[in-house]
């Protein structure tokens, strides 16, 4: 009953078990209190603004845009959806990334060229450039900060990638508020093929579902034409919009500690000496322990709390390897003193 392609792919897996600290799944550490007035004009019984036009009106000045240039998706992930499902494939991304590319252009049985990113996880731009000419991909997905490696791309290789595509190319910036290279938002004008997507996950939204791409208007009208009905429910509507306009500056403040406590934690673990660490622009950073296995460091941190990511043999290029999200002031320094307790009893048996 089910078909082929869907029968071999593997679902997108969250860790659900309890534990102290989660450092695992890239979220902010901070939330924001969610005010009684900012919901009390839903209807239950009505559907929600299908376009979105005051959450719209709002990003469009933040990010000095038209609000025709936005269109709002249930999360980005259901933008990639919809970007796969109109220009179909082949689609071509740099590997490891955001696993719901491949993900989603599999479940859609279009044709992916996943390109591996080199030892320092840099794109290999030669490669990259020469299956653009052999195979013309359709749509290109450069995460940058790539997630799950942290580092943002070279921007001119990023550049040179859209100029040298015939296919649409999606910048995923949604790791891009805590990196200090420039967005690509002020390129969209100057490509035909150029769309960006963001989200608000990252910053403290992730329950809410909000995700965004940004282009020309021509492209953003094409693709709105995908979108299922009422895609952005009232009371994520309501709440961001409430949110957006009264909590600019925390928002921002949040950014600020995370990048600082992301810096503080590289900083730290650094001194331990035992670990390598990837550099980030993220609001997370990879480490690889050079005496012992990722698997061991991830099982010792479990048994002590804290929960982070672990990739194991399904990623080889990430074999041994953590991915660890930035949390809150106190749970970075438990997160520490646990790195401390597992590296120094390491170190004297
Ligand atoms: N892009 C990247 C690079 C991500 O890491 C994620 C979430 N992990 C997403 C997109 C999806 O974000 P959301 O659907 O929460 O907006």
């Amino acid at each position: 009953m089910i078909k082929q392609n869907i029968l071999k792919l593997s679902a997108y897996k969250v860790n659900d078990f309890a534990c102290k600290v989660r450092l695992d799944a890239n979220e902010s550490p901070f939330g924001f209190d969610i005010s009684p007035e900012a919901i009390k004009t839903i209807q239950t019984n009505k559907y929600p603004d299908p376009e979105a036009r005051e959450l719209r009106a709002i990003l469009s000045k933040m990010w000095d845009v038209a609000p025709e240039n936005i269109l709002h998706g249930n999360g980005s992930d259901e933008l990639i959806y919809y970007c796969i499902t109109a220009t179909g494939g082949p689609v071509l991304y740099p590997t490891p990334t955001f696993v719901m590319y491949g993900i989603i252009a599999e479940s859609l049985s279009e044709a992916t060229y996943p390109i591996a990113l080199n030892k320092d996880f840099d794109l290999d731009i030669d490669a990259i450039i020469k299956t653009i000419h052999e195979k013309n991909p359709r749509i290109i997905f450069i995460s940058s900060p790539n997630n799950p490696t942290g580092n943002a791309f070279d921007v001119e290789q990023i550049h040179r990638i859209i100029k040298e595509s015939k296919g649409l190319v999606v910048v995923d910036e949604a790791y891009h508020a805590f990196s200090d290279k420039p967005s690509f938002m002020s390129h969209i004008g100057s490509y035909d093929n150029l769309l960006v997507m963001k989200t608000l996950s990252k910053v403290g939204f992730a329950a809410l579902r909000l995700g965004f791409i940004i282009g020309r208007e021509d492209i953003i009208r094409e693709i709105n034409k995908l979108r299922l009905p009422y895609n952005l429910n009232s009371f994520s509507q309501a709440i961001a919009v409430d949110l957006l306009s009264k909590k600019q500056n925390e928002l921002n403040e949040n950014i600020q500690t995370i990048i600082f406590e992301r810096n503080r934690l590289i900083e730290k673990l650094s001194a331990l000496g035992e670990l390598k660490i990837y550099p980030s622009d993220s609001n997370f950073f990879l480490i690889k322990p050079v005496d012992m296995k990722g698997a061991e460091l991830y099982g010792k941190l479990l048994e002590m709390g804290v929960a982070v990511k672990s990739f194991g043999a399904a990623v080889p290029a990430l074999d041994d390897c953590l991915r660890v999200t930035v949390g809150n002031p106190d749970e970075n320094t438990f997160f520490l003193e646990c790195m401390e307790k597992i590296l120094n009893t390491k170190r004297t048996t």
